[in-house]
């Protein structure tokens, strides 16, 4: 589509170059020459910019959607205990962003178990209590069962290598080492939808986990369960790495309920 010698230069960096048709050009030329087939697509390029545009529009406020969850994600790590309360209005303040993208937030978060929402109490952050720890544990334990399964019919090699791998990196001292090393079993079952759910079960326990790990106490026999847990998946041995888990989970359900006894002031 060679530039005609009638058509005037900006009309005709147009017709080469749809990316810098502005209202004017695409009305100019569509003046000057009528429509034809290139006419036809630069004008829709120039529609397809033009909605692109208004997409850009659309999507800070979803980001900062998303940053606002994981913003209170990471805070619920670290700074707010268990029942307390907070508000929108004042988490949107610390952020510097609108209520809006906080109460979608919150709405996820609740949603997911990490916060609660109780008529004339306003919000707080979930406070559960020892049965719903027992039952998120042995939802843990359920999950991790069925991902050790299918682990070790998918890829049992991979998964006794990477086990081995993770629990020599990590130092076995600190909630995040502790995880790293059970996201190997999540992510070598192959099952993502699965793994999304242990990843929220287990970060919803994150705050007494963290307490948990300061007490040097369970080191040792947090580190004998991990190495039971990796025997098993070197023996390729379905029911002893389900045997060596679920005994894991029950102790360390134990542990976090002796936690958070301890922090209700509870002997
Ligand atoms: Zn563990």
């Amino acid at each position: 589509m060679g530039g005609s010698r009638s058509t005037p230069l900006h009309v005709h960096s147009f017709l080469t170059d749809p990316a810098s048709a502005s209202r004017e050009t695409v009305t100019a030329s569509l003046a000057l020459t009528g429509f034809s087939m290139h006419h036809t697509l630069c004008c829709m390029q120039y529609a397809v910019r033009e909605a692109g545009d208004a997409l850009e529009l659309l999507k800070p406020r979803e980001t900062l959607e998303q940053q606002a969850y994981e913003a209170m994600r990471q805070a619920l790590r670290d700074k707010f205990a268990p029942a307390e309360r907070i508000t929108a209005s004042e988490v949107a303040r610390q952020l510097g962003v609108s209520r809006m993208p906080v109460v979608q937030a919150f709405q996820r978060l609740i949603a997911e178990g990490f916060l609660t929402m109780e008529p004339h109490k306003g919000v707080r952050v979930a406070d559960p209590t020892p049965a719903a720890v027992r039952e998120r544990y042995l939802t843990l334990i359920a999950l991790e069962n069925l991902c050790a399964t299918e682990s070790l019919r998918v890829a049992a090699d991979e998964l006794a290598r990477d086990m081995r791998r993770q629990l020599e990196a990590s130092s076995g001292t600190d909630s995040e080492s502790d995880q790293a090393f059970h996201e190997v079993l999540w992510r070598r079952s192959g099952l993502p939808e699965v793994a999304a759910h242990l990843a929220v079960l287990w970060e919803r326990g994150t705050y007494y986990r963290v307490l948990l790990f300061q007490d040097s106490r369970y080191y040792e026999r947090r580190a004998a369960e991990h190495e039971a847990m990796v025997a098993a998946a070197e023996s390729g041995d379905r029911d002893q790495l389900v045997e060596a888990l679920t005994k894991h989970r029950m102790g360390g359900l134990e542990r976090v309920l002796e936690v958070i006894a301890r922090q209700h002031g509870r002997p």
